[in-house]
């Protein structure tokens, strides 16, 4: 297969714009979440998946990718490489090569899509937008209207519901189809999407991942039509315990989510294809409690439950590795700290180089904002790390103006 060699380590190939793709909520695609641009022309509640797939945004971005090039659109792979961090391209052309062959590079088509039915979510977020969430739409707009906080440049989307109708041949070809940009458990989209796979014949072939925060609980039928798919992977988002998730998952209560772990727990172990599992989103709030989170999480499910961990590398300004060297070494001494957490703070990102003192005020901005708008405190949710950054003599000035909240 040339430059589209998986096997070999040096190539830089990559099979999502061969067989992915990746839909927001207003129809724009793109091969995948981590591609930098949208393709913004050929909508997905417009047209079917095998029209979009013929267009030339995509059919360049391939023919770049059989070619040998490094598109600069892919970025975020590239850095993810250099600093050592298993990249996205990495991990899929990996977990995905069995979906590869020559046919698929002849004849491109989508067998891995994520996409969700608008932005419906119960939750805001501190590393959310409201692009993914309806519940952000008023502090975005709040954060983009004030003059301290506009040139944080928020996007500010309103709430909106998706609804896609791709013909049979577009459901036929999926095999792996991902809910994780909102919470579509709160969709009735998602029961219709599944039960057209379902009348079609091919759920039993299609593995599907589905997000949510685990505060919606669904009914008995759409756990029944759950049943009759290949492996549903429930992806329950938590990124801190206790006061710590009532701050970074606002305005949910931990006592919501617990429950809600209990209740996929008892799912799981009544129907085997049906595997929850823990999502953690590491940023500058959580990511010193992020051992003591797989920690509760594994005690609670059992001794290895399956947990993956990602990073908040959008907004930079959220991205632990932007913290002062001398904050960073304290945490890197810590011998038991998660290997990922430890990457992200050693790892030396071209985009924020130079620029982690902007960042820091942008953080800054940021929580003080939310935290005088949502009744929160940094100070009180997270004091070791404030007294971190209140110590450091170059920020100190900065930090003042959130000791007085
Ligand atoms: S190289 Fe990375 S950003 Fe580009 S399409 Fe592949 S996974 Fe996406």
């Amino acid at each position: 297969m040339g430059s589209a060699d998986l096997k070999n380590p040096k190539s830089s190939f990559c099979i999502l714009p061969f067989v992915g793709m990746s839909i927001m909520s207003g129809g724009q695609n793109k091969p995948c979440c981590k591609f930098r641009d949208w393709n913004d022309q050929d909508l997905a509640q417009e047209k079917n998946l095998s029209e979009i797939y013929q267009s030339g945004y995509y059919k360049t971005l391939r023919q770049q990718f059989l070619s040998g090039e490094r598109p600069q659109t892919c970025i975020r792979c590239w850095e993810d490489e250099a600093n050592g961090i298993p990249s996205f391209r990495q991990t899929r052309n990996e977990y995905y090569g069995e979906l590869f062959d020559d046919e698929v590079i002849k004849q491109p088509r989508v067998k891995i899509l994520e996409y969700g039915f608008g932005n419906a979510c119960n939750a805001a977020c501190i590393t959310c937008e409201s692009p993914s969430s309806s519940q952000w739409y008023k502090d975005d707009k709040a954060l983009a209207e004030n003059p301290k906080t506009k040139r944080l440049n928020r996007p500010v989307e309103k709430p909106i519901r998706q609804t896609y109708d791709w013909s049979d041949e577009d459901f036929k070809n999926l095999r792996r189809l991902y809910y994780t940009f909102h919470e579509s458990l709160l969709s009735p989209e998602l029961k219709r999407h599944l039960q057209r796979i379902v009348n079609l014949g091919v759920a039993p072939e299609v593995q599907i991942v589905l997000s949510t925060n685990g505060t919606n609980i669904p009914e008995p039928e759409f756990l029944q039509l759950l049943t009759q798919f290949k492996k549903v992977i429930l992806q329950i988002s938590i990124d801190g315990l206790y006061e710590q998730n009532d701050y970074i998952r606002y305005p949910l209560k931990w006592p919501d989510v617990e429950s809600g772990v209990q209740f996929w727990r008892k799912v799981s172990e009544a129907h085997p294809n049906i595997r929850p599992m823990m999502r953690a989103t590491i940023s500058i709030y959580n990511f010193a409690g992020i051992k003591d989170l797989i920690e509760w999480w594994q005690g609670t499910m059992g001794a290895g439950a399956k947990y993956s961990l990602g990073h908040c590398s959008h907004p930079q300004y959220l991205n632990a590795s932007i913290l002062p060297k001398l904050i960073k070494d304290h945490y890197l001494k810590n011998s038991a700290l998660p290997e990922r957490v430890r990457k992200i703070l050693t790892a030396q990102n071209p985009s924020i180089k130079d620029r982690e003192q902007h960042l820091l005020n942008q953080f800054y901005a940021y929580t003080r904002f939310l935290d005088l708008r949502r009744g929160l405190s940094f100070k009180k949710t997270f004091p070791n790390l404030f007294e971190q950054l209140k110590s450091d003599s170059n920020i100190f000035d900065t930090v003042k103006s959130l000791d007085s909240l």
